[in-house]
């Protein structure tokens, strides 16, 4: 039987957070690949403090949340989110030069756009976070999922990450503790409940004008090797020693499509959804895809993404979360 959440203590919530608190919000404007019913309740926190107060306030309330950042490694099911969707704007970011410990580092929120930070970074003639400018998300999502491109990722890069835990609260934690593996870390792999605040990131001198060329060859190798439109990203995981794109190209499928949504001609890995385009078309393709891979060579495609919501119990028995 497919688990039926408790409903959520709305009394409760509208007294908690009075005009702030909004109903039945479509998620499709908060995730990039622009899919998803909508969120039952619907929460912004706009600084580190309302996200840590947000968050403690829904934990005292028992009522289910999901932090999302920019949405851009979340499927939402066309059913949407059972509980609270918490749209994380916390974006301060402080660049520590001179002569602080650990200096030069980045302190940013975990709601600040990763390659923003990553663009400022090149201002200020700092370099460390080139890997990072041409990806889409929030330092959130990416310390939550260890997000990582062009020979760099947020394991190789951070310093400590300030994280909520409703059991311990406010804490930080090392890079180590967050036990990072290939784009994920131990609050993904075992559910912990925690909420990221903020996260400090190592850099060095360097010039802005060496740093901007970097992040330009960077740029110009996506622009070449991915699509544009609306997506996730990179569907899987690449399995060990071999590309998901590469698999799914050799067993022919690239440009497959179901309903609105796209395998896309450029990277195999793309699935592209256009107008009207529904989480179920996704859904569909990466089963298809994920069938075909098996059956062609032998190997079980990981999803890289994650789908968030209600889905229905054939979905659930394949490993979707609520
Ligand atoms: C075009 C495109 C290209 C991409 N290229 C890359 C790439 O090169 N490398 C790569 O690694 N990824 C890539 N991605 C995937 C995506 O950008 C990353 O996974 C990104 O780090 C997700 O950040 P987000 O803020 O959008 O997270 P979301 O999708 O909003 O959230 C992802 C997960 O993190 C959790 N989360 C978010 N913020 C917090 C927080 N503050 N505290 C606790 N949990 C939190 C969410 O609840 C969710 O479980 C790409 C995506 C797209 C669309």
């Amino acid at each position: 039987m497919p688990l039926t959440p408790a409903p959520l203590p709305l009394e409760a919530l509208r007294s908690a957070f009075g005009a702030r608190l909004k109903l039945n919000v479509p998620l499709s404007r908060y995730t990039t690949a622009h899919v998803g019913g909508p969120a039952e309740a619907f929460l912004v926190a706009n600084n580190r403090d309302e996200l840590a107060e947000t968050v403690q306030q829904l934990w005292a309330l028992g009522a289910p949340f999901r932090v999302f950042g920019s949405g851009s490694n979340m499927l939402v099911s066309d059913a949407g989110l059972a509980g609270v969707a918490v749209i994380n704007r916390a974006a301060h970011v402080e660049f520590v030069t001179g002569e602080a410990a650990g200096a030069p580092y980045v302190l940013a929120e975990s709601g600040a756009n990763l390659g923003g930070v990553a663009r400022k970074a090149a201002l200020h003639g700092l370099s460390g976070m080139e890997w990072a400018a041409t990806i889409p998300g929030t330092v959130g999502g990416a310390v939550y999922g260890n997000a990582g491109a062009h020979g760099g990722d947020v394991q190789g890069s951070l310093s400590l990450a300030e994280i909520l835990h409703p059991q311990y609260g406010r804490q930080t934690w090392s890079c180590d503790q967050l036990e990072y593996q290939y784009r994920s870390s131990n609050l993904k792999r075992l559910h912990i409940p925690a909420v990221i605040l903020s996260a400090q990131i190592r850099l060095a001198h360097s010039t802005t004008q060496d740093v901007k060329a970097r992040m330009e060859a960077n740029a110009a190798h996506r622009r070449h090797s991915q699509p544009p439109g609306a997506s996730l990203g990179s569907m899987f995981k690449n399995p060990p020693g071999d590309y998901a794109g590469r698999l799914i190209e050799a067993a022919g499928l690239k440009g497959t499509r179901m309903g609105r949504v796209e395998i896309s001609p450029v990277h195999a890995n793309f699935f592209v959804a256009g107008e009207d385009a529904t989480a179920g078309d996704v859904w569909s393709l990466i089963q298809m895809v994920r069938q075909t891979v098996e059956e062609k060579f032998g190997v079980a495609l990981e999803l890289e993404i994650e789908c968030v919501g209600r889905w229905n119990e054939a979905d659930t028995a394949s490993g979707k979360s609520h």
